[in-house]
């Protein structure tokens, strides 16, 4: 009695915020061990490390080891093909194998924004991006780059879907391209050689008829 109600939530309000805390804590967890696991093989980033364009961190040597043995899982790695795509990241490791800006000496833990350039492989974090106005060239070795070339290391899901269904769309362009050229190359050569038996049959004629 007397109670508005004012300050007691809802029952849908209550029923959507518990639906909601289960899948961020999730998430904040699966955000936390990017940090500081392996993106495919689970162990503790170890260096040398290297990233790829949706921004997943992996030790290197796991990520040689399952191209060699074809072991990619892949529907989540199908973009990985070589070493070509992926990128060896230069960064310093906190005492308790935290990624480390050099800059800023902020740690990644796997919320806070942070960032490498995909032309030289230094990392950055965002208050070091933003404090020394960063524009088309890396603070720390002064390499130029274009804005795409900038792959933050907390993508969210979706933007991570996105660009791999870029990549892989580019990656079809090519090789498309390349059958096209292959079969060119093919048809040129097969034209040059009619000719060539075109012109050896006309001088044989001509022979004959001396
Ligand atoms: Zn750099």
């Amino acid at each position: 009695m007397g109670n508005d109600g004012g300050s007691i939530p809802k029952r849908c309000q209550l029923i959507k915020s518990f639906k909601n805390s289960k899948p961020k804590k999730n998430q904040n967890l699966i955000s936390y061990s990017r940090a500081k696991y392996c993106s495919l093989s689970k162990e503790k980033l170890k260096k040398p490390i290297v990233a790829d364009r949706l921004g997943q961190i992996f030790n290197k040597k796991s990520i040689i080891e399952n191209l060699i043995n074809k072991n990619l899982p892949n529907e989540t790695f199908r973009h990985l093909k070589s070493l070509k795509d992926v990128k060896e990241l230069k960064c310093e490791f906190s005492n308790d194998g935290k990624i480390k800006c050099k800059i800023s000496n902020i740690e990644f833990s796997g919320i806070n924004k942070f960032y490498f350039i995909w032309n030289c492989g230094d990392v950055l974090s965002l208050d070091a991006i933003k404090n020394l106005n960063m524009k088309n060239k890396c603070l720390l070795c002064g390499q130029e780059f274009k804005k795409e070339d900038l792959i933050s290391l907390n993508y969210s899901k979706e933007e991570k879907e996105k660009i791999k269904k870029k990549i892989l769309l580019e990656k079809k362009e090519k090789s498309l391209m390349l059958q096209l050229k292959r079969k060119r190359e093919e048809n040129k050569k097969n034209e040059n050689e009619i000719n060539d038996n075109n012109n050896e049959n006309t001088i044989i004629k001509k022979i004959k008829l001396i």
